[in-house]
């Protein structure tokens, strides 16, 4: 396969930015850029109970919208490994610490998609990424809920004070 480490390998680690991962592949065609990517943590920790375990069970992986380099659209395409919990007997899905359970977007990319739908339009947001309107608004709808949540937890905390 590939020869690792390699030098642009590391580069490109560098730049992608995200803890435990690597950069097994990159890929071009017409819808844009496609960047395989490997996990460098062996174990990974139940969510229920917190064992450490490498007990692999079923390996797949998901396509994640993440920020365009270079003016193209960028697409992770990230390994998601069924874990067995020995201690729990009960399998569980690692995930990444960067990803919404669930989205099919980093966090890093709704962010940069959440912020001019503030300043224009779903419309404008929606042609500048090449995703439908649809797409954008719930975006944008979740981001909503996670920053009123925050404000939400921020001023109970404000209140505690007075
Ligand atoms: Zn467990």
């Amino acid at each position: 396969m590939h020869p690792k480490p390699s030098v642009m390998d590391f580069h490109l680690d560098t730049l992608l930015n995200l803890p435990h991962a690597t950069v097994d592949q990159c890929d071009q065609d017409q819808n844009g850029i496609i960047l395989t990517l490997g996990l460098l943590n062996e174990a990974a920790n139940s969510p229920h109970c917190g064992t450490a375990s490498d007990e692999v069970n079923q390996r797949r992986s998901v396509m994640i919208r993440d920020l365009s380099v270079f003016g193209q659209a960028t697409h992770l395409k990230v390994p998601r490994r069924q874990v067995y919990c020995r201690p729990g007997q009960q399998y569980f899905t690692e995930w990444l610490p960067d990803i919404d359970l669930g989205r099919p977007y980093t966090r890093r990319y709704e962010a940069d998609v959440y912020h001019p739908v503030q300043v224009s339009t779903i419309e404008q947001v929606s042609r500048a990424e090449g995703l439908t309107y649809d797409r954008v608004e719930g975006v944008f709808k979740h981001q909503d809920a996670l920053k009123k949540k925050r404000t939400g937890l921020r001023s109970i905390a404000e209140k505690g004070f007075q």
